[in-house]
């Protein structure tokens, strides 16, 4: 790819004190410098339509955020070991917008974080190790869940008490389909000595491909998991916080409740701030036994900007712009794909969308084509990202202050790149 002097110095500068492990996006990487609502910038001052971020959800550095952070940087940045309004506020509002039977909320730094803790409590209230997962799921770093993120490939070994279900794919199964794959996958860690303790799954299968239809097929799985004496935890990490536009967490849609959910991502806007809120039940044996005291989870300024995030939401109605936009957007695509052959289907809810891309043809998965317009939507100054096990899927999902206009202009580079690409 063609990289300026500057651009080939950073990769080399990069590759030298981070090591090989990290990936940067697109075959030409961007050199990003600052960002404002949906528009990210890069060194040379050029624009891009973020129509990927989802961290920055109320748009990159919100005012509002920044000042919350900074203020409350400014006059007090210490941990939950000491009484402060702020964490407890905090609490107070995230269990407002969650059903009656979830009472509590630990706080973390990241998604991995809260999903690790979720898998600790979830061994320690059920006496069980067994955890079922979909099979590209993504769920974190760490040891513990890394050892059930499929995703993660080969080379990370998925551990002996996992097992895994297709994603919820209503073009390829009936509805009952899933709750019968979870029961399958109980009885068999069962058959290995394994008692279940947890399905875990993102609510709308982001690394799976985007699977949010029929918004019901979750409580039949839920029941299949606990009546194989398992827990139901629900991954908000990716469609949490108003994304669906349907609701505030995507297992809202599913009318389902969990036993435990985790977030984080857009929670802060950028800073770090996640999150487990769970049944009260679930922490009172592992709470007698031990303690919880994470650093810098729930830190002040951590809250300051989580309570600035919900403000947001609710002053800014993001929620009602994420499926009145989202809605619109995917018609226009699906008008689009029936006009360009090699999309497939359009899913999604509010500003999370999943496109197929695929050979014209035989309709096979074409990831090769996908990678295409992914770099050339980059090339145009558009940034989106491919999902799912092949990476056949586009995956589009802006700051959810996206709005008519930034749809329309997105439509008008992704024809323009699709009329290029063939
Ligand atoms: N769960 C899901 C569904 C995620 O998408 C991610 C992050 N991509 C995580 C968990 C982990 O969150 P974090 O990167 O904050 O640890």
């Amino acid at each position: 790819a063609r990289l300026s002097e500057r651009e080939r110095l950073l990769v080399g500068r990069r590759q030298a004190v981070l090591g090989p492990a990290y990936r940067l996006f697109y075959e030409r990487p961007l050199h990003i410098v600052r960002g404002e609502g949906v528009w990210l910038y890069d060194a040379e001052g050029t624009a891009y339509l973020d129509a990927y971020n989802n961290v920055a959800s109320l748009g990159h550095c919100h005012p509002r955020v920044v000042e919350a952070v900074a203020r409350q940087a400014a006059e007090l940045a210490t941990h939950t070991r000491y009484l402060h309004d702020g964490v407890l506020e905090l609490a107070e509002r995230l269990l407002a917008t969650l059903p009656e039977a979830i009472g509590h909320v630990m706080f973390t730094c990241t998604g991995s974080e809260a999903n690790d803790l979720a898998l600790r409590l979830a061994f320690a209230a059920t006496g069980g190790t067994g955890v079922i997962v979909t099979e590209n799921a993504y769920h974190g770093v760490t040891l513990a869940v890394a050892a059930l993120s499929p995703s993660l490939g080969p080379g990370v070994p998925l551990g002996a008490h996992v097992r895994t279900v297709p994603a919820p794919d209503a073009a390829r199964q009936a509805d009952a389909g899933f709750a019968a794959a979870v029961a399958a996958a109980a009885a068999d860690l069962q058959r290995h000595g394994i008692r279940p303790a947890a399905l875990i799954v993102d609510t709308v299968f982001s690394s799976d491909g985007v699977f949010t239809d029929p918004p019901d097929f979750l409580a039949p799985a839920a029941e299949a998991i606990r009546a194989a004496g398992g827990l139901f935890i629900a991954d908000e990490v990716q469609p949490g916080f108003g994304r669906t536009g349907e609701a505030m967490w995507g297992f809202l849609r599913h009318g389902v409740v969990p036993d435990m959910i985790s977030m984080g991502k857009p929670m802060g806007n950028g800073y770090p701030v996640a999150a487990l809120a769970l049944r009260p039940e679930l922490v009172e044996g592992f709470g007698a036994r031990a303690r919880y005291f994470n650093t810098f989870g729930g830190n002040a300024v951590a809250a300051a900007a989580a309570l600035a995030v919900l403000e947001v939401i609710e002053a800014e109605r993001v929620q009602a712009n994420a499926l009145t936009v989202g809605a619109r957007l995917r018609e226009d695509l699906r008008a689009l794909a029936a006009r360009f052959p090699r999309l497939g289907a359009v899913r999604g809810a509010g500003l999370f969308i999943g496109i197929d891309v695929e050979h014209p043809d035989s309709r096979a998965p074409d990831p090769v084509a996908a990678g295409r317009i992914v770099n050339g939507l980059r090339e145009a100054r558009v940034l989106i990202s491919a999902t799912g096990p092949l990476g056949h899927v586009l995956k589009i999902r802006p700051p959810l202050v996206f709005s008519e206009a930034h749809a329309a202009l997105f439509l008008e580079r992704i024809e323009s790149v699709l009329v290029a690409t063939g």
